[in-house]
């Protein structure tokens, strides 16, 4: 089988996409055996170059290749990466102080030898800092299906151009679980439930250096037996390809992977290292009784990395697809029933839609009406009560007004009898005035007599 590729001019070809490529060319052409005629050539006609064209045209365009990395802020999640590539990837400084799950995605262009890598990084700022964790997958399954979706909306155009179009879907989602612990929290087994379905998942344990070899033992134990428990389905490395069987049924049963991140270099001897130094010794990130990077690199770039693609694409974005095509009215038929008329279907589904948004509109309508006649009554209940309490101070006014004209009569009628009493007065002190300065003329006259 190999030797279709002799005349390969890409040494880092993947092999797996050539051989599942062969594979199903060479399943076709067997059913087509059934009705055709198979006929030796007679000699070399080149067409056995088609592989290689494919594998040329392929890494001419480049591979796009999208990480999720879901954990707690702190947990070694960007380190990680930077170990994995082997370059320093420019990361914001995480805060455990944000309201919300945020998804941060970084896109870089890579190139190894002649084969050009698109690689997205994307992180979960603020996952496991909520007080109330309960809703923190929600922003994560967000992002996987906005993902699907731009892909399914570039599927559905009429100018559509798959083959150059970079790829946004998450191909593997690597789950960060926190070394301190004996097991899973309820917030990994309920985010890792909800990821399963929808993304290629592969658990792992940060920060593996700051437990024991006997801690970390029982600890990936422990989460296996949960996982298992709890029916969380987990990535496993495909078995079918005789060439990766052996590595990758050996490499499954390594769940979860326990991983170390540096960036710094250390001294071992005289060799200068990827590792962790502590007062102790050092702790080799590449080293793999120390910890399983390695194991993980393999398994992820180098081995499984187009399986993981492709289970994407065939697993999990046809799951996503064939949930929304149906939640759009379309179906599939069977043999015996009538074709499938996509004009059909636009037909049936645009006349749904009408009647839906016709009995909204009605339902809408009728609840303006009854919110108008509430209003209406209240209005009214409203008037009826300010006339009552217009009718009333009318009322109070009148009987003031009354009792005023009373009093002022009443202050009027005492103010003649005081004015009648003062003119009364007023001449009875005439009077006397009078009296008193004629009585001295009259003693005068009688002396004078
Ligand atoms: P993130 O918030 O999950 O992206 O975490 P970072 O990668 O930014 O790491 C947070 C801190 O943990 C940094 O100080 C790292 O140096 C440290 N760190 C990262 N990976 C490891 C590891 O494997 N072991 C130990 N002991 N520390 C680590």
């Amino acid at each position: 089988m190999l030797s279709l590729f002799a005349g390969c001019q890409h040494p880092l070809v993947n092999l797996q996409l050539l051989s599942a490529f062969i594979c199903i060319f060479f399943l076709n052409v067997s059913r087509q055996n059934e009705e055709q005629r198979s006929l030796e050539l007679s000699g070399h006609v080149g067409f056995d170059s088609l592989p290689c064209q494919l594998v040329n045209k392929l890494v001419a365009r480049g591979f796009c290749f999208n990480i999720l990395c879901v954990g707690e802020t702190g947990i070694g999640k960007s380190t990680l990466m930077s170990t994995l590539f082997g370059r320093t990837f420019e990361n914001e400084e995480a805060s455990h102080y944000e309201e919300e799950v945020r998804l941060r995605s970084q896109t870089y262009d890579l190139q190894e030898n002649t084969v050009k890598l698109k690689l997205t990084i994307v992180h979960t700022a603020g996952f496991g800092d909520q007080i109330n964790n309960e809703e923190s997958y929600k922003p994560i399954l967000d992002h996987i299906d906005a993902q699907f979706e731009k892909y399914l909306e570039e599927e559905l155009k009429i100018k559509r151009s798959l083959f150059n179009y970079d790829d946004p879907r998450i191909h593997v989602c690597l789950y960060f679980i926190s070394p301190n612990g004996h097991s899973l929290k309820a917030l990994d087994l309920i985010t890792m439930k909800k990821l399963e379905s929808k993304v290629n998942l592969i658990p792992v344990i940060g920060k593996a250096d700051i437990i024991s070899k006997n801690d970390l033992k029982n600890l990936k134990r422990n989460i296996m037996n949960e996982l298992l428990s709890y029916g969380v389905q987990i990535y496993q490395f495909p078995t079918e390809d005789e060439d990766v069987a052996e590595i990758n049924s050996s490499i499954n049963n390594c769940f979860p992977f326990a991983v170390v991140g540096s960036t710094d270099d250390v001294k071992i001897g005289n060799r200068m290292v990827k590792g962790r130094m502590y007062p102790w010794g050092a702790v080799q990130v590449e080293n793999e009784d120390h910890c399983d990077l390695v194991k993980l690199r393999e398994m992820l770039l180098r081995v499984n990395m187009e399986d993981l693609r492709e289970q994407t694409h065939s697993r999990h974005y046809e799951l996503f697809r064939r949930c929304k095509l149906e939640e759009m009215g379309f179906k599939d038929t069977d043999p015996d029933s009538q074709s499938f008329s996509l004009q059909e279907t636009y037909e049936a589904k645009r006349k749904e839609l009408i009647r839906e948004l016709q009995h909204k509109e009605e339902s809408m309508r009728q609840m303006f009406v009854n919110k108008v006649k509430e209003t209406e009554a209240e209005l009214k209940e409203k008037e009826k009560e300010l006339q009552e309490r217009f009718e009333q101070l009318k009322r109070l006014h009148h009987e003031e007004k009354k009792s005023l004209e009373e009093k002022r009569r009443e202050l009027e009628e005492e103010m003649n009898a005081f004015n009648r009493r003062k003119v009364a007065a007023d001449t009875l002190m005439g009077q006397a005035l009078q009296g008193c300065s004629q009585q001295p003329l009259k003693k005068d006259k009688d002396k004078k007599k």
